[in-house]
């Protein structure tokens, strides 16, 4: 029997191996029967093999999502969806494809069914970031939230080891950084913990073993956890870094995430050590950030932005843009304490060693 849950926000959540076959009797509790199966090209194989089970309620596929969900390939898509006649979007990938069906369904109120196939968790939020001539802007609307989203852990077997890591730290952050949200509850601490301590415990068993399936389960209720709690409350410094990293420097986004986290939850736990006790507890250290970055460093995760590209003349411009907007934070934001961050993070060294 596969778990169904009704998710904190009305959405239809499943987990379960094997879930993706059952799609048509997904299709058809929500009364659609023409769906426009998307994906990114590099998933284009694992799109028609879903679409091959779709028997006469598909209305097309669509395989050139992106990253950054450029309004061009939406548009281009939007066109694509009217011309078959599409009455709802499948999302079959990561982050950037979820993004194109939450792009569609802002500007068609069309309903998502979403199977993601890594942990970055935007399926459970009602945010989306769009890029238009070079900018990317963020917003949330109800409308892009997703109707269904099915966890499928087979799914995640073919995520490559650093991905597979990578992607549940990117996860990891969500929760990290609701723990001190100006607008938590105890409610989003306690999904937070949940989403946290699933990583911890399941990131080391699927790395032994790829094809654990029930480890990959718990990644993706970990996946889930960590993605609704960054739907229902603020993020804070680490968010807006990575943001400004990826934007100006063009850096990865997962891979950004993995190595700038342990920097900004140290520098973060300065000022609210007390919120931040859940992450030294599960990982069983004496300062959240140092905790992160061991737990980073014994699943080879990467460590250093200057591994990504960024050159040490970047770090000054970085915390200049990372200054430039100011947002709430629990440790006030001083550019002689970003730019020691980023320094850190930049060379790989454990955080607050400058
Ligand atoms: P991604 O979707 O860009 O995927 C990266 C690459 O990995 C793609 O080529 C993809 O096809 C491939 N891939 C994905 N799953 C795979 C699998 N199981 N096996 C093999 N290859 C696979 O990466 P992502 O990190 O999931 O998403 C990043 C994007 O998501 C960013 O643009 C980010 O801003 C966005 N995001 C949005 C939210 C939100 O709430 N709006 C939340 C998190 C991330």
């Amino acid at each position: 029997m596969l778990a169904v849950e009704q998710g904190n926000s009305g959405q239809i959540v499943r987990f379960g191996a094997g879930l993706r076959h059952q799609i048509l009797d997904v299709l058809e509790e929500i009364d659609c029967r023409r769906a426009l199966v998307l994906s990114t090209p590099q998933q284009s194989d694992a799109a028609m093999d879903l679409a091959a089970g779709l028997n006469g309620h598909i209305a097309g596929i669509y395989t050139r999502a992106t990253m950054h969900t450029p309004v061009e390939v939406t548009e281009d898509a939007l066109c694509h969806a009217r011309e078959v006649k599409a009455d709802c979007f499948v999302a079959l990938g990561g982050g950037s494809t979820t993004g194109l069906g939450k792009a569609l369904a802002l500007r068609t109120d069309l309903p998502q069914i979403v199977i993601p196939t890594t942990y970055a968790g935007s399926e459970a939020t009602p945010i989306l970031g769009q890029t238009e001539n070079g900018v990317k802007t963020t917003l949330t609307d109800a409308k892009v939230l997703p109707e269904v989203i099915l966890y499928d852990p087979e799914l995640v077997v073919t995520l490559p080891p650093a991905m597979t890591v990578t992607s549940g730290l990117n996860a990891m952050a969500h929760a990290a950084e609701a723990l001190y949200a100006r607008d938590r509850t105890e409610e989003t601490t306690e999904l937070a913990t949940d989403g946290l301590r699933a990583f911890v415990d399941a990131l080391p068993k699927v790395l032994a073993d790829p094809h654990d399936i029930s480890a990959r389960e718990e990644t993706q209720r970990g996946a889930y956890a960590c993605g609704a709690v960054l739907g229902a409350v603020g993020m804070a410094l680490h968010h807006k870094l990575c943001h400004t990293l990826g934007g100006s420097f063009d850096l990865p986004h997962a891979e950004t995430h993995a190595i700038v986290l342990p920097h900004a939850i140290q520098f973060n736990a300065e000022a609210v050590p007390e919120l931040l006790v859940p992450i030294s507890d599960l990982l069983g250290s004496q300062a959240p950030g140092i905790g992160l970055w061991e737990f980073a460093k014994s699943l080879n995760a990467p460590l250093a932005l200057r591994d990504l590209g960024l050159t040490e003349d970047d770090l000054d411009r970085a915390t200049e843009i990372a200054l430039s907007k100011p947002y709430w934070n629990p440790r006030e934001i001083t550019a002689d304490g970003i730019r020691v961050l980023l320094q850190n993070a930049w060379s790989g060294e454990a955080p607050g060693t400058k």
